[in-house]
């Protein structure tokens, strides 16, 4: 990390580079007498800005300085982005390293029943991912046990987009119920599900926008279908529980309202390969300790070192 009296000298070299480097195409462009109009007016606006008026009929030669004609190693080094000093929360790295200790034993819910385990491992490779996608959307607002249970109910009649589309809805809100909001999920599971038959041959798609884009998906569950279902880390899914406990740890800069507003808190600092970790790390650990109300903190290894402890 630079200091200050450094960072400021990185700005003004790299002030400088810049403008060699705009100028320098131009200067070419010139002397090759190509493309003259856009060099004039170029030169009449650099006389401009420095307050002269052009003398009329006159062409005056504006000498373009190259102000910094580096070698190799010298771009290499003045091209380097400069390192802007980040926020990062205090002891983070102990908290981090608690909590996997305290969660080594791997026997939350979320170990047993979570997204990983609900869907068909024998099935084609879309298939799978669509149950991925399903099992995302019944989650919300539900236990893992609950979770579970549905899909488990699901997948004993063939779980695929077909089937769904071809299950009316009084029939898939028995099959999926007591999940939270069951009503509203038939609904949304049946228009995801057409879209996905439509648009993306039955598969699920393979972008956050494009996830987000159907209806009943939210952000921390396009995170969780692009890393389980796609095997590729987007950025960090954060629910109820990892909102809660990063906000009682500090490991936003601010307090956060909403978990995409601490997922955009905690993507500026936490290192991305620790993106994927910190979901199934954080749930777990609130299923377990930190929970909701009345957290167990005598028995939290992170007790001297959070800032919330105290007053719970
Ligand atoms: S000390 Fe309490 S509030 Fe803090 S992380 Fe541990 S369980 Fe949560």
């Amino acid at each position: 990390m630079c200091s200050p009296r450094e960072s400021g000298m990185n700005t003004l070299r790299v002030a400088r580079v810049t403008r060699s480097r705009s100028r320098g195409p131009r200067a070419g462009s010139r002397g090759r007498g190509e493309d003259p109009v856009p060099l004039r007016r170029a030169e009449a606006a650099a006389e401009g800005r420095k307050g002269h008026s052009p003398v009329k009929g006159q062409r005056k030669t504006q000498r373009l300085h190259v102000a910094y004609e580096a070698s190799d190693g010298e771009k290499d080094e003045s091209t380097k982005p400069l390192k802007v000093p980040v926020w990062e929360p205090q002891d983070w790295q102990q908290q981090l390293a608690n909590i996997r200790a305290m969660r080594s034993r791997k026997d939350a819910p979320v170990d047993q029943l979570g997204v990983e385990h609900c869907y068909d491992l024998h099935a084609p490779p879309k298939v799978r991912r669509y149950q991925v996608l399903l099992s995302l959307m019944l989650s919300s607002q539900t236990k893992d046990q609950v979770t579970a249970g549905a899909m488990q109910r699901l997948r004993a009649r063939g779980l695929t987009v077909d089937s769904i589309l071809q299950t009316d809805d009084g029939t898939l809100g028995k099959l999926i119920y007591p999940v939270g909001f069951w009503r509203n999920k038939v609904r949304y599971i049946k228009q995801t599900s057409a879209i996905l038959q439509q648009h993306y041959g039955g598969d699920i798609p393979a972008s956050v926008a494009e996830l987000v884009a159907l209806p009943g998906v939210g952000p921390k569950m396009a995170h969780l279908a692009m890393a389980v279902a796609w095997g590729t880390v987007s950025g960090i899914a954060v629910d109820t529980h990892v909102h809660r406990i990063a906000n009682r740890l500090r490991w936003t800069e601010k307090v956060t309202k909403s978990p995409e507003e601490t997922r955009a808190s905690l993507e500026e600092w936490l290192p991305r390969e620790l993106w994927g970790e910190i979901n199934g790390l954080l749930v777990g650990f609130g299923q377990q300790t930190c929970l909701p109300v009345h957290p167990r903190c005598q028995a939290c290894l992170n007790q001297a070192l959070c800032p919330t402890a105290r007053r719970l």
